[in-house]
């Protein structure tokens, strides 16, 4: 089937559209069992439209098929040039209807134009042509040995590849994961980014099909975690999974690897991110960056700083100004296609129920809402104020777990050695931010947190060439970057004797 919906709104005006089906050997077709998603708009609490559910027996045809793309028309039987020809012009495709995309992303996931035309399209894109240009770049090298022989390295493709997603960034992480294992010469079943924000996914595979490249390389199957999701992961023929999403799905992940086939697993992870801010910071930076580190996105971020650990001296100023920003934001609350719009809703019921299920958490907690802490009754979807809790300890629900909201905990502090134990006594390792304009001090601290990526004097920024993941039980492996080309080759070590 195929979705359409006209907008006439300030920022997009014309269709939207996408196919409807699961995208398996370069076709669109129903599921075998014919079940369906249905697919709601979060400003509205409204269906969108139905797309079609994998379960066990399409996945099974979906890795039949990537498996016989690798074997005949992909892998390294492929020059390098040409897989990266081939993502150019799938890039060069998206760049021709990136409104299009951003709209469709606005419509399915709440999130406002600035941030889904302004952020999530544009690194999408930079993904694409970074991954392209890296398709005939990866080699291994050759070692001096002892013996009189020659010895050199491959990096070799793993074969199939399942890829699983969450909804928080659908399309970037699609891009984040089909980019690498693509230029490396891997196939891929990808389960689409969470069966509750599929449909830009699907218009991506429309334009797969479009580029031309060839059956099975790349099938994009919505289905549900419980049924696609676990059986890509149970999967004997599929060699590696790579993951993003919860860190309690993440587990299940690796249990069915060592129930299988011992696929290769990388995982990202959730986060629960510290954010410091020292006596000596730029306030105005350090509330600016604290701001967008936990409101962006409605704090649907996995490197959201969550946690804001603020020392004494500079605390009161700094709470005042938060407090003023995340007024501001709430102003800004609204429909996604309105130009003014910062802050849109959050993604779904059940996330909405999650979110202000901490928020009554940390109020019987003793910790104090300074602001939000509440619905926005705006309209029936789902939005929930920019939230910000002061008296917050580090043993409240509310500073361990992670709320994937736009939810503040602040902690005052009173001196660096205090801060760091507190910032790393967390399960989480995904990133952390550090506000100082001591320069000392800022390689010191961001050397002692346990994450995978720190911030100085900026917060949750993220860059297509530079490598995103996470310590401890936030994952392991790194996305973006050259390090990412690493996760989706094996080595083999190849003996001449001469
Ligand atoms: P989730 O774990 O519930 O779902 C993620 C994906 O896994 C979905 O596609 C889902 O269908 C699938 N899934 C669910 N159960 C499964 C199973 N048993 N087997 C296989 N697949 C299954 O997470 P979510 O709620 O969609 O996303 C939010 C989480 O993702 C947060 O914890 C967030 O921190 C994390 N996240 C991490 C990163 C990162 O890069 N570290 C990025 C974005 C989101």
């Amino acid at each position: 089937g195929e979705f359409k919906f006209d907008l006439d709104t300030p920022v997009y005006k014309g269709n939207v559209s996408c196919n409807t089906g699961l995208f398996i050997d370069g076709k669109f077709v129903d599921a075998v069992e014919g079940g369906t998603i249905d697919v709601i708009n979060p400003s509205t609490g409204k269906i969108l439209t139905k797309v079609a559910a994998a379960t066990s027996k399409d996945v099974d045809i979906a890795v039949a098929a990537a498996k016989k793309a690798y074997k005949t028309s992909w892998g390294l039987k492929v020059p390098g040039t040409q897989r990266g020809e081939l993502l150019m012009k799938l890039a060069t495709l998206l760049e021709a209807n990136i409104d299009e995309f951003a709209a469709l992303e606005c419509l399915n996931v709440g999130k406002p134009w600035s941030e889904s035309r302004g952020f999530d399209m544009k690194l999408t894109l930079q993904t694409l042509k970074y991954y392209a240009g890296w398709a005939d770049k990866v080699h291994g090298k050759t070692i001096e040995t002892n013996e009189q022989k020659l010895a050199y390295t491959r990096h070799e493709p793993y074969g199939v590849v399942g890829q699983i997603v969450p909804w928080n960034y659908p399309l970037t992480m699609v891009s984040w994961k089909i980019g690498p294992a693509l230029a490396t010469g891997n196939v891929v079943v990808l389960k689409v980014p969470s069966e509750i924000t599929p449909l830009t996914a699907l218009k991506l595979a429309g334009l797969i099909q479009e580029a031309g490249f060839p059956p099975g390389v790349v099938n994009i199957i919505p289905g549900y975690g419980a049924t696609a999701g676990a059986a890509l992961s149970l999967h004997p023929d599929v060699r590696k999974i790579a993951f993003t999403g919860s860190t309690l799905t993440g587990r299940k992940i690796q249990e069915a690897s060592a129930k299988s086939n011992l696929k290769v697993v990388t995982l990202e992870l959730g986060g629960k991110s510290p954010n410091i801010i020292f006596d000596d910071a730029d306030l105005e930076q350090a509330v600016k960056w604290a701001a967008i580190g936990i409101f962006s996105n409605s704090g649907q971020v996995c490197t959201a700083g969550s946690r804001i650990f603020v020392q004494e001296g500079i605390y009161d100023a700094f709470i005042k100004a938060f407090r003023q920003a995340a007024a501001g934001i709430n102003t800004q609350t609204g429909d996604p296609f309105s130009e003014g719009t910062i802050h849109g809703p959050v993604v779904s019921q059940t996330q909405l129920d999650r979110v202000m299920g901490y928020i009554d958490a940390a109020k019987a907690e003793g910790a104090t809402p300074i602001i939000g802490g509440e619905r926005h009754s705006l309209t029936d979807g789902f939005f929930v104020k920019p939230t910000i809790f002061t008296d917050c300890t580090p043993e409240m629900k509310i500073v361990q777990e992670e709320v994937f909201g736009p939810v503040a905990a602040v902690v005052k502090f009173k001196t660096e050695d205090e801060v760091i134990e507190m910032a790393n006594d967390s399960n989480y390792g995904l990133a952390c931010a550090v506000f100082t304009e001591n320069v000392s001090r800022a390689v010191r601290v961001s050397n002692a947190l346990e994450a995978g990526m720190a911030w100085v004097n900026c917060n949750v920024t993220t860059e297509h060439n530079v490598p995103f993941g996470g310590y401890k039980q936030s994952g392991y492996g790194r996305e973006l970057g050259a390090y990412a080309i690493d996760t989706y080759t094996q080595v083999k070590a190849v003996h001449i004797n001469v």
